[in-house]
């Protein structure tokens, strides 16, 4: 498909919109704070941002925060957004009168990473966000994994712990997301370092601040956050068996070698299939708008 792709990235707290082209180009790039106002507002404001980036486009594509309902082409209670439907890809080609193709970010993450970033000569890929909540999306044999709703690999709630020590943001305990996610570190420092005073009441970025200087209780930590996302992202090479999970999110981009270096020591521990080459993700912030525009290019990867 030649010409130019709109892709739209539905964050919890910003909407990311961009067109380009096919090579990966963006041409122009726009960022709001999510409208939540009511709801219409969401698709509102797309529909006013893509009118805004100007240019002839011929698709749509569209990474989301979850819940989604892909045969309707809805978000389904979405977290962060008070409403229980939105049928984003109907209004958006109404609007638009062009094919609009809805995944879940993480989804749209690892369709960025295909096309766009480290996975382009790799045919079983997982992108692994770690950011206020964790996630991931896998391609397998060249196919996108969708599920039944449109919600595989929703990896955040694998339970690693269990003793069920910590409560998750879905309400389960044990979760790999209730130690290891932007929002819930807080809690595995408080549980660790219950007498430590300096550490109990510590924001994620205030604990990372801490092992950058090494101190050395906030090094035990992060060792042991290490630990737990070598155990999650073994469970996906034991699932999928990929041969390349990049990771991304803010936890992870922010403090790469304090992320990345414990679980390359664990890993080994827990895995049994052949390990994957484990990666940062080159496209940083931008890959899930990366994947959403890949997406309108390459929707046969998940659709057909
Ligand atoms: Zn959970």
């Amino acid at each position: 498909m030649a010409g130019l792709a709109v892709g739209v990235d539905i964050g919890g707290t910003n909407l990311r919109v961009c067109i380009g082209d096919e090579r990966g180009k963006i041409k122009t790039k726009l960022s709001e704070k999510l409208d939540v106002g009511s709801k219409n507002s969401v698709v509102e404001q797309i529909t006013r941002l893509i009118k805004s980036l100007g240019g002839d486009f011929s698709a749509i594509g569209i990474g989301s925060i979850g819940l989604l309902d892909l045969k309707k082409g809805e978000l389904s209670n979405p977290v962060h957004i008070p409403f229980k439907s939105i049928p984003i890809v109907r209004q958006l080609k109404d609007e638009f009168d062009v094919p609009a193709y809805l995944v879940n970010d993480c989804d749209a993450g690892v369709i960025g990473e295909k096309f766009f970033g480290l996975g382009k000569n790799e045919e079983n890929l997982a992108y692994v966000t770690i950011s206020t909540g964790i996630g991931c999306g896998v391609i397998l044999n060249g196919r996108l994994l969708l599920g039944k709703d449109g919600n595989a690999t929703e990896v955040g709630h694998i339970t690693v712990d269990l003793e069920r020590k910590l409560k998750c943001g879905c309400g389960g305990y044990g979760h790999w997301e209730s130690y290891c996610s932007g929002r819930n570190i807080p809690n595995f420092v408080r549980l660790i370092a219950k007498s430590n005073a300096r550490l109990s009441s510590i924001t994620t970025e205030q604990f990372f601040d801490k092992a950058k200087s090494k101190d050395k209780v906030a090094m035990e930590i992060v060792d042991k956050i290490g630990e737990i996302n070598a155990i999650g992202l073994s469970n996906i090479n034991a699932a999928y068996d990929v041969s390349l999970i990049t990771i991304g999110g803010s936890v992870a981009l922010k403090n790469k070698n304090l992320i990345l270096d414990p679980i390359r020591k664990y890993l080994p521990k827990y895995s049994v299939n052949r390990i994957p080459k484990i990666e940062l993700t080159p496209l940083g912030d931008d890959v899930v708008l990366y994947g959403a525009m890949a997406l309108a290019f390459n929707h046969e990867l998940a659709f057909d």
